[in-house]
């Protein structure tokens, strides 16, 4: 037998046609002497009647399987009788009645269902993933990325971008994520890094006269992973010469809104993109990747809190701290509990306290009543925009604290008023980000991008004088609340690149010996030259609607990095270890 036709294909047109389909048992059932299975493959199901009178062979068949044998069935397809058609199903208006059927192969009872949803323990569900993925919304989520990364190298092609593969065996490249490590079996003590992502190659390819360079890339970072971070990512990067901040924003742009147009069934809030400085979205959003699905800002109303006998208040002003708010609309009713379970939610987040404010018919409802008066209180209100019925939630401490805290108090709010709406895409730029922050481990500054970014020009001449006062050439694009890609405009002078290496404390001997390469390409004509880079597992998980990456990735790691499929990682035999010359010292 061969399989002819899909069991997602077949409709009342096709009436009288012998047809043979293979695919897996997805339900069996019996009824008045007949017995009806729906087999199922990658296209959809169809329902098969087996009826003795028609073939007492096919119906021994039928009565053997059970839910996930494959089995191949030849038939005729009938149209169902009225009242019988399944509106629900693609191939509803008809049955295929078996002339005969085999068993192509038996199968064990599946650990969870996969002919209905069904809430799986992750862990199962990775240990048995080949089964997971026969799992409708998992196949929809496979197909959605398809779609997703197909439209993406369209649309850069037809632009005239190359896509080129760099290597995925590179060079130790320090100062950025922790680096997944090979030994060279052939170099005895010598390491190749896993790229963290390829930025040098792309930029080398700049140098190289590409201008116009893509790749859907695989990047590697050894790195603790979370609901939306992975050991190995894909991303898109793209890498452009010739241009400047604005032109790298508007393709990427470009493409992102012609994908949320085109796949999956999302809406763009915003055409164009907002833009927004980093320090306008630490201060109205209290994070780098704010949600702006919602309003709900946090707001600031230093100047109104001081003259009073409030000590809270008083000692944060006196050390050069903010007291800023946010207004939870409709929320003066919340219970002290309530209240209780959101100030945890600031405390977590570093703040000592937070005051709430409740505005009740008849008057104020806060610990600051016994400080503030009356009208002090409304004029505070009035700042913040708080109406009868608000709730208003202050939080004083220094900058960044207050920063935190807030943020992270507003996405609880948008969450319990459910202001965040599931079905549409918020992206944003965020711009003039700190070209680098201290790291208190090292003592010393490091990029917070990466050394490559180039710096705002005006912010040039603190470069070695205040270093956190420089801002850089970068941009970040985030969607909902998550930091969905990054890129920057390039060094491209060895000299400006030798000053940020200093900065971040290599001496020039250590830079030639990390870096040699790219320093020497910048005296070969190196163009003008920035990029990007969008992670294609959270795109597509935000397209999908899905919670974390793993629902898009086929082969996922579990959280504390192991694949319960397969069992890596494992141990190496001592015989094995010896070959690429490393011996293991210590095991947990
Ligand atoms: N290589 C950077 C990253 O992976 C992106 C870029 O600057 O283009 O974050």
């Amino acid at each position: 037998m061969h399989k002819t036709t899909t069991c997602g294909e077949l409709r009342a047109r096709d009436a009288g046609r012998t047809v043979t389909l293979m695919g897996w048992v997805n339900r069996r059932r019996s009824h008045g002497g007949l017995i009806f299975i729906d087999l199922r493959d990658r296209w959809g199901v169809t329902q098969i009647v087996f009826n003795p009178s028609v073939s007492s062979e096919a119906m021994a068949v039928a009565e053997e399987v059970r839910p996930e044998y494959v089995i191949a069935v030849e038939g005729v397809v009938e149209v169902r009788p009225p009242g019988m058609v399944n509106p629900n199903l693609a191939t509803g208006e008809i049955e295929l009645v078996a002339k005969s059927a085999q068993v192509l192969n038996p199968a064990k009872t599946p650990p969870f269902p996969i002919n209905e949803p069904a809430e799986v323990d992750e862990y199962l569900r990775l240990k048995y993933r080949y089964l997971d993925l026969r799992r409708d919304f998992m196949l929809r989520n496979l197909e959605l990325r398809h779609r997703a990364v197909r439209f993406i190298r369209e649309w850069f092609s037809d632009r005239d971008f190359l896509e080129i593969e760099t290597p995925i065996l590179t060079k130790e490249t320090p100062g950025g994520a922790r680096e997944f490590v090979v030994p060279s079996r052939i170099h005895p003590g010598s390491f190749y890094a896993l790229p963290q992502s390829p930025q040098q190659y792309k930029q080398l390819l700049m140098v190289a006269g590409i201008e116009r360079y893509f790749q859907i890339a695989r990047c590697f970072r050894d790195e603790d992973l979370r609901a939306d971070r992975g050991l190995e990512f894909t991303q898109l990067d793209l890498e452009m010469s010739f241009v400047d901040q604005e032109d790298i924003l508007n393709i990427t742009e470009g493409c992102l809104t012609d994908l949320v147009d085109n796949v999956g069934g999302k809406k763009l809030l915003f055409r164009p993109f907002p833009r927004l400085t980093y320090a306008e979205a630490m201060d109205r959003f209290g994070t780098d990747k704010p949600d702006l699905r919602f309003g709900v800002e946090i707001q600031n109303m230093t100047d109104l809190a001081g003259g009073t006998d409030f000590r809270v208040f008083n000692a944060v002003l006196e050390s050069g701290g903010q007291v800023k708010a946010i207004v939870a609309p409709g929320c003066a009713s919340y219970s002290r509990r309530e209240i209780e379970d959101l100030t945890r939610i600031a405390t977590g987040a570093g703040a000592k306290g937070m005051v709430p404010l409740a505005l009740l018919p008849h008057g104020f409802h806060s610990p600051l009543t016994r400080f503030f008066s009356d009208t002090r209180l409304q004029e505070i209100c009035d700042r913040l925009g708080a109406r009868p019925g608000d709730l208003v939630l202050i939080v004083a401490d220094a900058p960044d604290v207050v920063a935190t805290a807030l943020g992270e108090v507003r996405l609880e709010i948008g969450r319990r008023l459910g202001l965040m709406d599931p079905n549409v895409l918020a992206f944003a730029w965020i711009t003039h980000v700190p070209a680098f922050e201290w790291n208190a481990e090292r003592n010393a500054w490091q990029a917070k991008h990466h050394q490559f970014t180039s710096l705002i020009d005006e912010d040039l001449p603190y470069l070695e004088s205040e270093p956190g006062r420089v801002r850089a050439k970068q941009y970040d694009v985030v969607c909902n609340g998550y930091e969905l890609g990054g890129g920057s405009i390039r060094i491209h002078r060895r000299e400006l690149q030798e000053r940020v290496f200093r900065v971040i404390g290599m001496t020039d001997a250590e830079a030639n010996e990390k870096f040699g390469h790219l320093l020497e390409a910048f005296e070969f004509g190196t163009p003008p030259h920035g990029g990007i880079a969008v992670g294609i597992d959270r795109l597509t998980m935000l397209l999908a609607g899905q919670d974390s990456i793993r629902e898009m990735i086929a082969f996922p790691k579990t959280q504390s990095a192991t694949e319960p499929m397969t069992g890596a990682p494992t141990p190496l035999s001592p015989a094995e270890l010896a070959i690429i010359h490393l011996a293991v010292t210590s095991h947990e």
